[in-house]
């Protein structure tokens, strides 16, 4: 059987947020972002092992606040990056012995099990795949002057989300491989291509957001039951 492995990213801080406190210990409903995140993860039977990425310094009061607190079950929790690529590599370099990888953010608290079945499916499959939503906005790309000077067509975009999931080796050698050239990325779909991995973009959920300005927490409320 394949082992599927997990890395929740929180290696950030969130300053978009404009909060005090880095974002993944905001409260939706009295608690932390991070809880309703990692007990997604830990509800799916498919899952068996979660590495929880976290600032240097937030980890002692994560495991108190958060993993000690609300009893939830984490494999390991490893220091974060400066970016979110050294943060998803450092999570890698921690995983033994896995198949599959799901790489979530943290600040996604409202990825649904059918989601996280998919994208284990998918990357069985096709060995890498990410869920996402037809954007709803029509997208337009600017020149250096701030003029419009494409409209793509909405049917072929699609606003990718998270979890991404990788069987492990691909996406290992992918870090490694854009660490030792120094290329910068926004997300692990992004170093699979790189790679030359094609990536299979199944249907996502609008609820999925990633937690980013204040607006965002007044939907959040609104999420949970
Ligand atoms: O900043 P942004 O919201 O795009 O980050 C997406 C996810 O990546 C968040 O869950 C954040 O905690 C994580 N991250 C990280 N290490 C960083 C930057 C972001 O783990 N250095």
């Amino acid at each position: 059987m394949n082992k599927v492995c997990a890395i929740i990213l929180a290696g950030g801080r969130g300053s978009r947020m404009g909060a005090n406190v880095s974002k993944q210990f905001i409260e939706i409903k009295g608690k932390p972002m991070l809880y309703y995140t990692i007990k997604a993860f830990e509800t799916s039977q498919e899952i068996q092992d979660i590495i929880l990425v976290l600032p240097k310094d937030e980890i002692e009061f994560c495991k108190k606040e958060i993993i000690d607190k609300f009893n939830l079950k984490i494999g390991k929790i490893v220091e974060g990056g400066t970016e979110r690529q050294y943060s998803v590599y450092n999570g890698l370099k921690a995983i033994e012995n896995c198949d599959i990888v799901l790489i979530h953010d943290g600040a996604r608290p409202f990825i649904t099990q059918d989601i996280l079945k998919n994208s284990i499916i998918y990357a069985k499959q096709y060995g890498a795949a990410a869920p996402g939503v037809m954007p709803k906005d029509t997208i337009k790309v600017k020149d250096r002057n701030g003029f419009s000077i494409d409209t793509p067509n909405r049917n072929d975009l699609v606003a990718v989300q998270t979890p991404q999931s990788f069987n492990f080796n691909t996406i290992m050698n992918g870090h490694e491989y854009i660490k030792e050239n120094n290329i910068s990325v926004t997300d692990d779909t992004m170093v699979a291509e790189i790679i030359g991995q094609k990536v299979f973009l199944y249907e996502g959920d609008y609820k999925n957001i990633k937690i980013t300005t204040p607006e965002d927490l007044i939907l959040a409320e609104q999420f949970i039951l």
